[in-house]
């Protein structure tokens, strides 16, 4: 059985645009070739960047809520009148609704989504409820909502801080290969996303400024000691299996979602600290996975925003996220990562996202409240 609901806050229907730019960044790289220099970029990416509110009555869209193995999941139908999609399209599994400038994918029986080609691995795999697709309830409100409309997230633009924090350090070195160790990837690109983030006018923490080691909650004490409004992005390179690679950006899973990749525990279920900004720690990850897939284009593999409890995330009293950018395992992504110019794209696209989601989550001017 299918009922109604209308969500009390963020979720209620009006009249909307969203607007994108997307980059048109067009360059490539064999793996025969040596790293060539990465262009820069002044676009920007946002899945929603803009909205305008009609001055018209706003019609009254609900969003259909249906029952299944005792959670609630939500008709892509209802998704796509909501958000205003123009079409909704099925072939097979794959799903697809789309607005002039939106691309919203997602397939029956995966985790997976994209929006506008960025991938999300959502908490919930898209199921079928008799004649209905749909997502699950909890993916729209923390996934799906902040990353369409990031200006209504509550007072997430009034921030002028940012607590850079580079991973690992001393005698932690993170990740190692023939070419350098992972700390000291973490911190070059830490002091770049500082020196132009300071230039903009922003106030810049960091967790360690030379070769020192810290606890994970030494960093968690010193972002909590930082009073006025912020955010956190900690940064560190991957290692796995010889053909892993490409970025990864991580953030705090909701209540009830499993870290991801481990089965859930009882504690999952709790709503913790950084819970409070479930919807800025999405849209901050989202900006900044963004601009890395447009700093880095073919050069990289995108992996995917994924949610998980390293402790920085469960700690951290501001929206907070942790960004792996790329595999120091990997044979050919590791000559990359040695090469000063990809770490300099990957400043570039830290530093231009936390522009990005800052004016993305400022609320416009003509915003009623939701
Ligand atoms: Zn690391």
């Amino acid at each position: 059985m299918s009922r109604q609901f209308m969500k009390k806050s963020c979720l209620l229907g009006n009249q909307h645009q969203c607007m994108i730019r997307l980059s048109t960044l067009r360059y490539r790289m064999t793996r025969s070739q040596s790293p060539l220099p990465f262009i820069g970029v002044s676009l920007f990416f946002w899945i929603a960047m803009n909205f305008t509110l009609s001055h018209a009555a706003p019609a009254k869209i609900v969003l259909e809520e249906v029952k299944h193995q005792d959670k609630s999941y939500i008709t892509l139908e209802s998704v796509k009148n909501f958000y205003q999609f123009s079409t909704i399209h099925r072939e097979g599994k794959k799903i697809s609704l789309d607005q002039p400038k939106i691309k919203f994918q997602l397939s029956v029986g995966d985790q997976e989504c994209s929006l506008n080609g960025v991938k999300f691995v959502c908490s919930d795999p898209v199921v079928e409820v008799g004649t209905h697709t749909c997502i699950s309830r909890l993916d729209l409100q923390k996934l799906i909502e902040p990353v369409l409309r990031p200006s209504y997230i509550k007072g997430a633009g009034q921030f002028r801080t940012v607590i850079l924090d580079a991973g690992h350090g001393g005698k932690d070195s993170g990740a190692v290969n023939a070419y350098n160790t992972e700390k000291a990837y973490n911190l070059t690109v830490a002091q770049q996303v500082k020196k132009t983030l300071t230039a903009k006018g922003f106030r810049v923490i960091m967790t360690r400024e030379s070769d020192t080691y810290l606890s994970l909650q030494e960093r968690v004490d010193i972002a909590n000691a930082v009073k006025d409004s912020a955010v956190f992005i900690s940064i560190h390179f991957n290692a796995g299996g010889r053909s892993a690679r490409g970025i990864e950006t991580f953030t705090l899973s909701p209540a009830g979602v499993a870290h991801y990749g481990r089965a859930s525990r009882e504690s999952d279920a709790q709503e913790i600290q950084g819970n409070q900004n479930d919807s800025a720690n999405i849209a901050l990850a989202t900006a900044v996975h963004g601009q890395l897939r447009v700093r880095l284009g073919a050069n990289t593999y995108d992996r995917g925003i994924k949610r998980a409890r390293y402790s920085v995330l469960t700690g951290v009293k501001h929206p907070a996220i942790l960004v792996e950018g790329g595999f120091m395992s990997h044979p050919y992504e590791s000559r990359l990562i040695q090469n000063p110019k990809y770490l300099e794209a990957v400043s570039r696209g830290i530093s231009d996202a936390v522009l990005l989601y800052r004016r993305a989550v400022t609320p416009r001017t003509n915003q009623t409240a939701p």
